[in-house]
This record gives structure tokens, sequence and C-alpha cells, in this order.
């Protein structure tokens, strides 16, 4: 058996500490990930320690400021780190986008007293987050949600259920999004909750079709008293605070598709060089050659289809609309390319033997997770044509 995702990729780094940043990650992925990737997959088992050494290297507040405690990295140089991380491994990987999703609410518009207090701590002192937009009744029509906040002197008081909630049930702290206000998006509000407030419990994790060490659960409020100074923003604007993150959030996951389609790859290669049948390697056949071009084909336009985005992001642009397109293309291809992977090795493919079945079972959930690519498409036809007109 052997993991696919020890195929350097030639990456163009932008300055000598980002090449030195990829030299410690592709070192800590060989030590401490690929190793026991496969194993801890199939057992459920999420490597929390793991986590807190990450945290402790830094790689954890990457790309936020380093006044407080971040590693000023431009979006372009996390995103390959993230994309090399899911390579390895997506449960680590699409870990550490949701860690950083969790902490964009606070980095972009906390006050400087709460940033103080608690962005050291979140971005490079070992504490693990969540985001919770996403209810039970609400997935995609996110801004029905129903999750309540009622303000109670100088506290508001939480009240219901969120779902699907990477890291939950584990998470030391959570960005939540409740109702303080009217229907719609601007009724709600953005609050930091602390992974051991009272009143808070989570459900026994979801049973999923892959990534089974990352715990994926249903978050009960049942009266969570939470002090004002952990309202992130205004009142009403918690929407459009979910909104940025995700915009951010969704290049994350358009570079953790890379790296799983990169990973199955890399694996097809490997097995099609070695695999014999009518006396040569299988990948003499053109019928094959010709499966592995285009899966090389559509990774490399992937990847620079997040790149430019993450550059128009560093650069202070607009980039929702491409962050959007990233978004669907790189899970669409990692879709493609991982169950091209697993034809590639035929039978052997289609088994545990081989992680290139785990690899499709995880590019699944990646055009489902921060919209799912019919949503993507609905934010680009917006950008384009304007709202619909119904
Ligand atoms: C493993 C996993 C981890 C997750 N982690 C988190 C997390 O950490 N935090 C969090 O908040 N959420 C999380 N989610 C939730 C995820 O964001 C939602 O599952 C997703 O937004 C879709 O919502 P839904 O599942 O309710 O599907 P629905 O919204 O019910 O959609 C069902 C189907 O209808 C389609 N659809 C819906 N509306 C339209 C429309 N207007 N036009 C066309 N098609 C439409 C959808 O594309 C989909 O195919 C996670 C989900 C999974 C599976």
């Amino acid at each position: 058996m052997s993991e696919g995702a020890a195929q350097p990729v030639e990456r163009h780094l932008p300055t000598e500490e980002a090449r030195d940043l990829f030299a410690l990650v592709r070192e800590l992925i060989q030590r401490e990930i690929a190793p026991h990737a496969a194993a801890e997959e199939e057992a459920g088992h999420f490597p929390r320690e793991l986590f807190t050494l990450l945290s402790e290297s830094g790689l954890l507040g990457l790309a936020y400021d380093s006044e407080f405690g971040g590693g000023d990295q431009p979006y372009e140089v996390y995103l390959q780190v993230l994309e090399e991380l899911a390579a390895a491994r997506l449960t680590v990987g699409l870990g550490v986008s949701v860690h950083s999703l969790a902490c964009h609410g606070l980095a972009g518009y906390g006050t400087k007293e709460q940033q103080t207090e608690h962005l050291p701590d979140m971005l490079g002192g070992g504490l693990l987050g969540a985001y919770c937009l996403s209810e039970p009744s609400s997935g995609s029509d996110a801004a029905s949600l129903r999750t309540k906040a009622v303000r109670d002197g100088d506290d508001w008081i939480i009240t219901g259920t969120k779902a699907w909630i990477t890291h939950g049930g584990i998470a030391d702290f959570y960005t939540v999004l409740a109702r303080t206000g009217g229907e719609g998006a601007r009724g709600v509000t953005a609050f930091l909750v602390p992974g051991d407030a009272e009143g808070l419990a989570a459900a026994a994790p979801e049973k999923k079709m892959g990534m089974k060490g990352s715990p994926t659960a249903q978050l009960h409020f049942d009266g969570v008293r939470v002090p004002d100074a952990r309202r992130i923003g205004d009142e009403g604007q918690g929407f459009a605070i979910a909104l940025s993150a995700l915009d951010s959030g969704r290049l994350g996951i358009a570079a953790c598709a890379i790296g799983v389609a990169q990973a199955a790859l890399a694996e097809a290669l490997r097995y099609a060089t070695e695999r014999r049948q009518f006396g040569r390697p299988i990948a003499d056949f053109q019928g094959l050659r010709f499966m592995l071009a285009d899966m090389a084909t559509q990774i490399e336009a992937g990847r620079a289809l997040y790149l430019a985005a993450a550059r128009l992001r560093d650069a202070g642009r607009p980039f929702s609309k491409e962050a959007a397109m990233a978004k669907l293309l790189c899970t669409d291809t990692a879709m493609k390319v991982t169950t091209d992977a697993v034809q590639v090795l035929g039978g052997y493919g289609y088994t545990a033997d081989f992680p290139v079945e785990r690899y499709m079972r995880e590019a699944k959930v990646l055009q489902i997770v921060e919209g799912t690519n019919q949503i993507q498409r609905m934010v680009i036809a917006r950008h384009l044509a304007g709202p619909d007109s119904r």
C-alpha cells in the first residue's frame, strides 16, 4: 500500500520565507501526517495533538496579521500549504481551512480589545475553532437560520441547534451565527462562543461516507449565556460577516480539492507505470495516457484558477465571483480526477488496499460544503447578470 501524496509539486513561491515555510510543511507532512493518514481515517480518529503541533508551528494562523500571532503570509502561499496538507490527508487540510474560517470574523470585524484578548490563542496558542452557520432546516438557504440570541442585560442567551459542524464537540471556540432581529439576513449577529460554555452540547458525530477522521456533529445551544463582549461586529452584521468568511473559505476548499486530486493523480501514475498487462506497463496504452494527461491538465487549470483568485484577494481587490468559480471548478475537478484514478487502478482501485477509493469518497464532500456547487453557480450568475428577478 502506498500514499499518493509523495510526489512533490513544483511551486513558484513569492519569497524566500515562503520557500522555507514549504520545507517545514513538507517535512512535517512526511513525519507526522502521511504515515498515519490511511489507518487513522479508517479508524475515524481525529488527530487533535497534531493540530496543537500545527498551531505551535504557526500553521493555524498563516494568513493572519502577525500583530496577533498570525503568519503574515499572502493567500497565494497559505492556500498552497493547504493544498499540500489536504494531499496528505483531507481531514487535516480541511480542518486547517475551517479553523481559519472560524477566526475570520474576529480578525476582520472584532474590536481591538477583542482581538488582543482572543486572537493570539486562536491563531497560535493551540486552540481549535469551528464555524456554525448551518442548521437542520437551513443549509443552502442559510439566511433562514432559526438559532436565537436574546439580550439579557450585558449578556446574550443563545438557544437552538446548529448542524454539520466540523470539529463540533471538540472545538475550543465556535463562531456562531444567531438571530437577534427580524427575518432574513439582516436579523443575524455573530458571536464567539467558548467550547466549554454551559448549556452547549454536541450530538454523536455523523457517520459519513468519507473524511471519517474529521468529526461533524450537531450542536445544541440550550440557553447558552455569552457576554456582549463576545459579540462580533454590530447587531445585524452577522450574515455579512458569515458571507465574507465564506468567500475566503471557498478558496481554502478549492485548494484542498486540488490537493486531493493531485494525490490521486500521483497514485494513478505510480500504479500505471508498475502494472503490466498484455506484456507492457498499462501506462503505455494510449487510452490510459490520454486519461492521465486530462487529469494533470484539469489539476493545473484548477490550481491556476484558485491562485488567480488568491492574488486578487492579496491585492485587496474584490474576489467573491472568482472564489466561487475556483470552488466550483476545483471541487468538480477533484471528483472527476479521483474517479478516473480509481479507473486507472482497475479492480485494485475499488479496494481499501490503495488510497484512491478514499480520495474519491473525500472529493464528494468538497462539492457540498461551504455552499454546494449549485449555490456557487448562483453566486457566479448573480455577479454576471445581477440578482434574479423573481
Ligand atoms: C462533512 C460536512 C461538513 C460540514 N461542515 C460545516 C461547518 O463546519 N459549518 C457549517 O455551518 N456547515 C457545515 N456543513 C454544512 C454544509 O455547508 C451544507 O451541507 C451545505 O451548505 C448544503 O446544505 P444542506 O445540506 O442543508 O443541503 P440543501 O440546502 O437542503 O440542498 C439540497 C440540494 O438542493 C440543492 N439546492 C438548494 N437550493 C438550491 C437552489 N436555490 N438552486 C439549485 N439547487 C439548490 C443543493 O445544491 C443540494 O444539491 C458541512 C457539511 C458536511 C457534509
